[in-house]
């Protein structure tokens, strides 16, 4: 298990578009980074995560649809784009770079998204409800849009002040240490 850094608000690589996968060239590299991001949204409590959110450049995500207690779907997406959209919705949404910050998106209520998956495979998924608003913002990262951009200009203005508050605790969160305390303190008891 390799829990990594995850970027908070505020730093640049959140901002730049990435660099899409050559999955050919890069097969060899994707399965230990793909397993880190998991190990990393598990650790940290998210429903997905995206490469530039760990320090990477590269246009893929990984998503972790719950469907019962119990039961759950994982989705590996390389280079993900969105072919069409419908509907609206309108849903509390976090997001791992933002801990602690949570608030109304209004986002698209259904999405069709090709991608590659792990193995290279191109797939198409349909979803509505909490994966379709998973994918919307997850595939905004990897366009450099975090979800306070999708707030309207009052509710972002308003956010302000929080946000100067929460950029301080962040300044000294690392999960990656805080998952070796962890399993330090698991293996020390
Ligand atoms: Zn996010």
């Amino acid at each position: 298990m390799a829990v990594r850094r995850v970027v908070k608000y505020g730093e640049k690589i959140l901002k730049k578009k990435t660099r899409p996968v050559n999955f050919s060239k890069e097969r060899k590299l994707l399965g230990a980074i793909i397993r880190d991001m998991f190990d990393t949204m598990i650790f940290a409590g998210g429903m997905g995560l995206s490469a530039n959110q760990i320090n990477l450049n590269m246009r893929l995500t990984v998503i972790r649809d719950k469907i019962t207690d119990n039961e759950f779907k994982d989705y590996v997406l390389i280079n993900p784009e969105i072919m069409a959209k419908s509907g609206t919705q309108k849903g509390q949404e976090g997001c791992l770079s933002f801990p602690g910050l949570f608030t109304e998106v209004k986002r698209f209520s259904r999405v069709k998204v090709k991608a590659l998956n792990d193995k290279g495979l191109p797939v198409e998924i349909c979803a509505d409800g909490l994966l379709a608003r998973a994918l919307q913002h997850e595939i905004d990262h990897l366009n450099g849009i975090t979800f306070i951009e999708r707030l309207p200009l009052i509710t972002r203005v308003k956010l302000k002040p929080v946000l100067r508050k929460l950029k301080k605790e962040w300044a000294r969160m690392d999960e990656s240490s805080m998952a070796k305390e962890s399993r330090w303190k698991r293996e020390n008891r």
